[in-house]
């Protein structure tokens, strides 16, 4: 039996992305044609996007949805930050609850995969593993660390990256440099993926980030021109979080970066980060990275979708539109009251698009 879908309308196409009016069909779960008919009988009709690839995120604070707006280390530093000390007094069943209400928003808002910083051990990563199998078609890419990161267990390293994509560390200013060295080893030897903080609140642990080498560094808000050279050299890509930093007070007045990551040519994607400082809905990134930053419209959408996929290895089968990629795709109503009379509806997704005009989703 045939589960063939086809979807007609103007279709986000391809790594480098560019606007077709026609039709795509999906079968199994994979895009099987992208044609330029526009007489198909189409099951559906709109726009039609890539999901989102949101690629930081910590969703085991969905538990706490409004703290106080104070300085980064209050909020967030292991182990006296606000959100440890309630993490630690929480229930798990209600943390658990909390992070099941988030893959359901992150769902609903066009997001197909993400990655998540899961702190509490192998117990915190289980959790979220655990949620995860009743959430409809999200991928997520679990990056766990020790319980206390900067004393691991015997042995707590390798069963992380048993149940786990990998290995993610808060930063080098929190824990023991031969720590991370071990961690990382362990996630190389396991063929799986390490990423750490850097250059979040200034520069002080910014060249030693580099010099482990991880698949990934989240933030580098106070990244100089000397450590974006460094960063391109050793092929490491960023994530960046610029609604987070602005909520932390380290982004002001236009850091991270971004314009001149891209210049030089770093690999740069997009993460909202903590759920206690922001939502997880990844158009708000995007508007908030087009407007403050003045980004390409095309960068923005590649920030957030394609650039994720890269740097968590999933780019071959995720992140764009196209054949014999997954179908985690989108349908909007070009039509709604938000995005008619768009002249670019490419550049109106980036700047306007918003969660209400998502049709369908599918995954
Ligand atoms: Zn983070």
């Amino acid at each position: 039996m045939s589960d063939e879908q086809v979807i007609s309308g103007t279709i986000i196409y391809g790594d480098e992305p560019r606007l077709i009016e026609g039709y795509l069909c999906v079968k199994d779960g994979i895009i099987t044609e992208v044609g330029s008919d526009l007489a198909v009988d189409a099951t559906l009709k709109g726009l039609v996007a890539p999901c989102f690839v949101n690629a930081h995120t910590h969703i085991g604070d969905s538990i706490l949805k409004d703290p106080p707006l104070l300085d980064l280390d209050s909020l967030v530093r292991p182990p006296h930050g606000l959100k440890h000390r309630i993490l630690r007094e929480m229930p798990a069943g209600d943390i658990e609850e909390a992070i099941g209400r988030t893959l359901a928003d992150m769902v609903q808002t066009g997001t197909g995969v993400f990655c998540d910083f899961r702190e509490g051990g192998v117990q915190g990563a289980s959790m979220l593993a655990n949620a995860l199998t009743v959430s409809d078609g999200l991928t997520g890419m679990i990056m766990g660390r020790p319980q206390q990161p900067e004393r691991p267990g015997r042995g707590e390293l390798d069963n992380l990256v048993e149940v786990c994509s990998g290995i993610g560390m808060s930063g080098v200013n929190d824990v023991p440099f031969e720590v991370l060295q071990e961690a990382v080893n362990t996630a190389r030897m396991a063929g799986k993926l390490f990423g750490i903080h850097g250059g979040e609140k200034d520069t002080s642990d910014i060249s030693r980030s580099i010099e482990l080498e991880p698949d990934h560094i989240v933030h580098m808000t106070h990244a100089l021109d000397t450590h974006l050279t460094q960063l391109v050299d050793a092929d490491i890509p960023v994530v960046v979080c610029p609604r987070s930093n602005f909520v932390t007070g380290v982004g002001s007045p236009i850091r991270p970066p971004i314009s001149r990551m891209l210049e030089m040519g770093v690999t740069v994607a997009a993460g909202t980060d903590n759920v206690m400082l922001n939502s997880v809905n990844m158009f708000s990134e995007m508007e908030f990275l087009s407007k403050v930053y003045g980004l390409e419209d095309r960068q923005v959408f590649k920030m957030c979708t394609l650039n994720g996929a890269r740097i968590l290895g999933l780019d071959e089968r995720l992140g764009s539109i196209l054949e014999k990629k997954q179908a985690k795709l989108m349908i909007l109503d070009d039509r709604s009251s938000n995005l008619s009379n768009s002249k670019d509806i490419l550049s109106s997704f980036v700047r306007r698009g918003r969660p209400d005009d998502i049709q369908t989703i599918i995954t």
